[in-house]
C-alpha cells in the first residue's frame, strides 16, 4: 500500500514542536531545515504563512478567541475584556510566566454558538465574562481545557420529510460502499453525473465531470484529497458531517478513488477543528480492520487506498485547491497560477482530485438511496439537498438541511429570523442580499445562462443580473436585523481579507488594504461621492485582476452591498454635509467653543 511522501511529514512536525514547546524555536528551525533539505529561510517563510505556527513562546494554554462579525455581535467584547483583566495581558500577549498567550482569530467555525474560542484548539461556546473567570480558574488549578469542554453539539435544526432527507438520517458504515462490487469505475462515474452533484464547498464544479478528467488521465499515481479546510466564515455544516458521519466522508473519498484509480488520500482537516482529528483517525482504522480501507477493498482485486488526516494551521486561503496542495507538500499554502488543473497536475505533480466534506458524503448517500430517489429531491438543475449553517440574527441558529427550491423567504421564516434586513449570503467571499431578494429561490435554476453573458468589466450589472436568477448556496448564511449598523460589518469583512491575503499578488494585497481605509474613512464620514466612486471602481479592479479565488471574491460583499444598501453609504455622505454646513459658522465667527460643538452634535 502506498504511504504518504516525506514532505508532507512536515507540516505535523511543525505541529508536534508547537505542541510541545508550545513555540518553533530557532534549533528547531535548523534541525528540520537540515532535515528536509530545506533552507532555513524557506523554512522560517513556511512557519510565518500559517497563523497558528509561533516563533515566539504562545502559552501553555493558547487561547483564540473569534472577532468574527457573528461573535463581535454576541459578546466578544466583554468577553475579550474579562480575558484581558484576568491574564492582564492584551490580546497578542503571552503572561510573564508563559502559562497563557492570548490571540485573535476569525471564525472558527462556530458561528452557531458565539462568542467562541479555542484552548489549546479545544472550543469553549457561549462565553460570558463569568464563565471565562470559571474556565481560567480551573485551567490555572491543573485542569486540562479537554477536561473543561468537548466537541460543540452539532444544533441541527430542520431536516426535510424522511423521505426528502439525504445526509441527516441513520447511517451504517460501509453500505454506500458495498454498492461498489456491482459497478465498474465508468458506471460509477457516470451515476455521479447523472445525479449533478457539484462542489459543495461554494464552486460547484460538476463532480463527476472531475472524476472523468481525472479518471481519463493515465498517470500510475493518483491522490484524493478531502477539502475539510472549511474557512468561509459562518459556515460549520462540514464539522457536524464530520462529528456525525466521519465514516460518510471516508466512504466518498473511497469512491472517489475506486472511480479514478487513486491509491491514497488525504482529509485536509482545518486546526480549528482539531477536536475532530481523534474521532476520524478512528474511524480510519475502523474502516480498515473491516476490509473497508486497505488492499483490495471489498474483496475487489487492485481497489487499494488508504488515508491519512493532515491538519491545516490557520489560513482561509488554503480552501483554494493549489494552495491546499502546496500546504500538504510542506509549503506555504500559496495559490499558484492555473496552469494546470489538479486533475491534470495536483499533488505532488500527480492528478488529483479535490471534493469538499459535503459533496463527498452525497456520493454514498446517493448510492444507498438509489439515484432515481436522489433525482426526485430538488430541482431541475441542483438535484438533492443542501445543508445551510445559519447564524446571526435569528432564534434557531444552526444547521439546516433544505431541499433546493425553497424560497428565501420561507428559508427566513424557517430559521425565525427577527426583522432581517441583510442577508450575507455565502459567507464573506459571498453577497449581500436584501428584502428586494427574499423572493428569490435557494437554488442553481438560470445561473449557468446567465453566467455566459455575464461581463467582468461591469460587476454593478452583474449584481443585478444576478437578482433575477437562483441563489445558489455554499453554505453560509448570516443574518443581520435592522437594527445592526452595517458600516462595520463591512469593515469586519474587509478586515478579514486584509489579514488572509497570502500578498502574491498586488490588486488582492493592496487593493484589500486600501479598500480598508476607505471604508474606514466612509465610517468617519469624512469621504465625498467620488470616494464611492473609488470603492467601486477598486473593488472591481480586485475582482478581475487577483490571482486566486479569494482575491476575486473578496469584494462580492461589497459591490452588492453598494446595489442593494446605497443608503447606508449616503448616509454617511449625508452625515459630512451635515458637518460642512456646521463649518460655515467658522465664516460668520471665529468661535472655537461654538465649531467644537457643532463637530460633536455630528459626532457624538
Ligand atoms: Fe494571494 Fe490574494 Fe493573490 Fe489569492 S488573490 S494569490 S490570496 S494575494
Amino acid at each position: 500500500l502506498q504511504t504518504p511522501p516525506p514532505k508532507s511529514s512536515l507540516m505535523n512536525i511543525l505541529w508536534d514542536i508547537q505542541r510541545k514547546r508550545r513555540y518553533i524555536a530557532p534549533d528547531d528551525m535548523t534541525k528540520i531545515a537540515n532535515e528536509f533539505r530545506i533552507s532555513r529561510i524557506e523554512l522560517e517563510g513556511i512557519i510565518s504563512f500559517y497563523h497558528f505556527f509561533h516563533r515566539s513562546h504562545a502559552g501553555n494554554y493558547t487561547i483564540y478567541l473569534n472577532n468574527g462579525i457573528i461573535s463581535k455581535h454576541g459578546n466578544y467584547a466583554a468577553v475579550k475584556r474579562a480575558f484581558e483583566k484576568e491574564l492582564d495581558i492584551s490580546c497578542g500577549e503571552t503572561t510573564t510566566d508563559k502559562m497563557f498567550g492570548l490571540f485573535e482569530t476569525s471564525c472558527i467555525g462556530l458561528s452557531d454558538q458565539e462568542t467562541s474560542a479555542l484552548i489549546n484548539f479545544h472550543a469553549f461556546t457561549d462565553l460570558t465574562p463569568a464563565k471565562v473567570k470559571n474556565i481560567l480558574g480551573q485551567l490555572r488549578k491543573g485542569e486540562m481545557p479537554e477536561t473543561l469542554t468537548g466537541i460543540p453539539k452539532n444544533n441541527i435544526q430542520y431536516t426535510p420529510k424522511k423521505d426528502k432527507t439525504v445526509f441527516f438520517k441513520p447511517y451504517t458504515a460501509g453500505v454506500g460502499l458495498k454498492k461498489l462490487k456491482k459497478l465498474s469505475p465508468d458506471q460509477l462515474i457516470e451515476l455521479v453525473k447523472k445525479s449533478k452533484l457539484s462542489g459543495r464547498g461554494g464552486a460547484f464544479f460538476p463532480t463527476g465531470m472531475k472524476w472523468e478528467f481525472c479518471k481519463n488521465n493515465s498517470s500510475d499515481q493518483k491522490f484524493i484529497i478531502c477539502n475539510a479546510d472549511e474557512g468561509e466564515p459562518g459556515t460549520f455544516k462540514d464539522r457536524v458531517l464530520m462529528n456525525k458521519y466521519p465514516g460518510l466522508m471516508i466512504e466518498g473519498m473511497a469512491m472517489a478513488a475506486y472511480a479514478v484509480g487513486a491509491n491514497f488520500g488525504y482529509v485536509y482537516l482545518r486546526a480549528e477543528y482539531y477536536y475532530l482529528k481523534d474521532k476520524i483517525e478512528k474511524e480510519i482504522k475502523n474502516f480498515r480492520s473491516k476490509g473497508l480501507l486497505g488492499k483490495n477493498i471489498l474483496g475487489i482485486a487492485g481497489f487499494d487506498f488508504d488515508i491519512v488526516v493532515h491538519l491545516g494551521a490557520g489560513a482561509y486561503v488554503c480552501g483554494e485547491e493549489t494552495a491546499l496542495i502546496s500546504s500538504i507538500e510542506g509549503k506555504r499554502g500559496e495559490p499558484s497560477t492555473k496552469e494546470y488543473f489538479p486533475v491534470e497536475r495536483g499533488l505532488f505533480g500527480k492528478p488529483t482530485i479535490i471534493n469538499n466534506v459535503e459533496t463527498l458524503c452525497a456520493v454514498p448517500r446517493i448510492l444507498s438511496m438509489s439515484l432515481a430517489k436522489y433525482l426526485k429531491i430538488g430541482t431541475e438543475a441542483t438535484k438533492g439537498t443542501k445543508l445551510i449553517s445559519v447564524s446571526g440574527d435569528c432564534k434557531k441558529p444552526g444547521i439546516y438541511e433544505i431541499e433546493w427550491g425553497m424560497k428565501l423567504k420561507q428559508f427566513l421564516k424557517l430559521i425565525k429570523a427577527k426583522n432581517p434586513y441583510m442577508i450575507l449570503f455565502n459567507g464573506y467571499a459571498g453577497e449581500c442580499l436584501s428584502s428586494a431578494d427574499f423572493d428569490r429561490e435557494i437554488s442553481g435554476e438560470n445561473l449557468l445562462a446567465e453566467h455566459v453573458q455575464f461581463k467582468w468589466d461591469d460587476p454593478i450589472e452583474y449584481a443585478r443580473k444576478m437578482s433575477a436568477i437562483g441563489l445558489r448556496s455554499g453554505g453560509s448564511f448570516m443574518v443581520f436585523n435592522d437594527q445592526r449598523d452595517l458600516m462595520p460589518i463591512f469593515e469586519n469583512i474587509t478586515n478579514f481579507f486584509v489579514s488572509e491575503s497570502c500578498g502574491i499578488c498586488a490588486p488582492c494585497r493592496t487593493g484589500n488594504f486600501l479598500l480598508s481605509k476607505k471604508l474606514k474613512k466612509i465610517m468617519l464620514c469624512h469621504a465625498e461621492k467620488s470616494d464611492l466612486e473609488d470603492l467601486e471602481k477598486w473593488s472591481s479592479i480586485i475582482k478581475q485582476s487577483s490571482r486566486c479565488g479569494l482575491g476575486k471574491t473578496s469584494t462580492n460583499y461589497l459591490l452588492s452591498a453598494m446595489l442593494k444598501f446605497p443608503q447606508e453609504f449616503n448616509k454617511c455622505l449625508l452625515a459630512r454635509s451635515d458637518f460642512n454646513k456646521s463649518f460655515e459658522f467658522e465664516k460668520v465667527t471665529q468661535d472655537y467653543d461654538t465649531i467644537i460643538n457643532e463637530i460633536e452634535k455630528v459626532h457624538g
